[in-house]
């Protein structure tokens, strides 16, 4: 399997001179932003910078694990994930247009590293083919759209192979990192696999641009649906208005936000923890207020990979069989349930 050559990626090394003062960090975690990345940054530290440009921080030892998930406790062969029951990660890339300083997967990205290797590629599938259970496989990495389309095509001819491989996922974060990986030749491939679906991570109202739009345009238009999965952030994204704003601005480009996600407890991303108690507030700031469409659930994938679990803010108490429930606005209304034993 093969990478994407792309010029757009050389852009980094310009950058990286300005940052010798950051190279003890990226020789521990790859450093890399697309040019179409970098001039999203506004000024020094904004949220685009901030997720992109490497920090001293990434270096201090938060005491946490490297791979907090169990992530290769899970992995029956090398490159899958199985920890539900029917449905695998398959990790075909270690590489991204960009490498997310707060990214889950910081242990193996990086562009030393090679795609899924054939030998591995052919034993993760007999695998998948060995489990009639598994009806869902999300291709991640790494970023699957870093692979050349000829690569991609022949993970999803064989996936397809499969009787019982139902749906097939693609986590991707190129729409808004490379849009102009989209092309239409890369849609009309893609739309000879449905159902396919696409779950791509835009974390700020500033990644939405024109580029990004008639990126997901395409992949919309190909019948892909889309979803997005967000990252809660401090000092990005960790605002009700910051949200309302992005998922809002989601729906414009017809993609459902399908998860905020609570940061997880990776090693070299301590300087991004939001508390779970602003994450509440976000979801209480969404909810009743914009369109239910827009409203994503907040999870927290528990260690050890117990998997992911729903938040809510609380607003109901229960006296018996009469509910006092607080609506969007604060307000106390009374419910009576019915006798659950009757
Ligand atoms: C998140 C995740 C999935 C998919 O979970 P959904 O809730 O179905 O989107 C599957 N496997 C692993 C290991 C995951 O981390």
């Amino acid at each position: 399997m093969h990478y994407i050559k792309c010029e757009d990626l050389d852009f980094n090394q310009t950058l990286a001179k300005d940052l010798v003062s950051l190279s003890d960090v990226i020789k521990t975690y790859p450093f890399r932003v697309s040019a179409h990345y970098a001039a999203l940054i506004r000024k020094k530290d904004d949220a685009v910078w901030r997720q992109c440009i490497p920090d001293l921080k990434e270096l201090e030892d938060d005491e946490q694990a490297s791979d907090p998930l169990a992530e290769t406790a899970l992995s029956p062969v090398p490159g899958l994930i199985h920890r539900y029951p029917d449905r695998v990660v398959l990790l075909v890339s270690n590489r991204c247009p960009v490498y997310c300083r707060f990214c889950m997967r910081k242990r193996h990205v990086g562009e030393g590293e090679r795609p899924l290797g054939p030998a591995a590629l052919q034993a993760a599938l007999a695998y998948i083919a060995s489990k009639p259970e598994i009806r869902d496989v999300i291709l991640s990495g790494g970023d699957p759209l870093m692979l050349d389309d000829f690569s991609l095509h022949h993970v999803l001819s064989s996936l397809r192979k499969i009787q019982h491989v139902s749906i097939i996922r693609i986590g991707t974060r190129i729409p808004v990192t490379l849009p102009d990986r989209v092309t239409p030749e890369l849609c009309a491939m893609l739309k000879k696999f449905h159902p396919l679906y696409l779950n791509t991570h835009f974390n700020h109202p500033s990644e939405i641009t024109t580029k990004s739009a008639q990126a997901c345009a395409l992949l919309a238009d190909a019948g892909i649906p889309l979803g997005n999965q967000s990252v809660l952030l401090r000092g990005v994204n960790d605002t009700v208005g910051c949200m309302r704003e992005l998922v809002t601005g989601l729906l414009g480009l017809r993609i459902r936000p399908y998860y905020i996600h609570q940061m997880d407890l990776v090693k070299g991303t301590g300087h991004f923890r939001t508390s779970v108690a602003t994450g509440l507030e976000i979801i209480r700031g969404l909810r009743g207020h914009v369109s239910g469409l827009a409203v994503p659930h907040y999870v927290i994938d528990l260690p050890n990979g117990k998997g992911k679990v729903p938040l809510l803010p609380e607003m109901v108490v229960r006296k018996g069989n009469v509910l006092t429930v607080m609506t969007y606005q604060g307000e106390k209304v009374t419910y009576h349930d019915i006798d659950p034993l009757l």
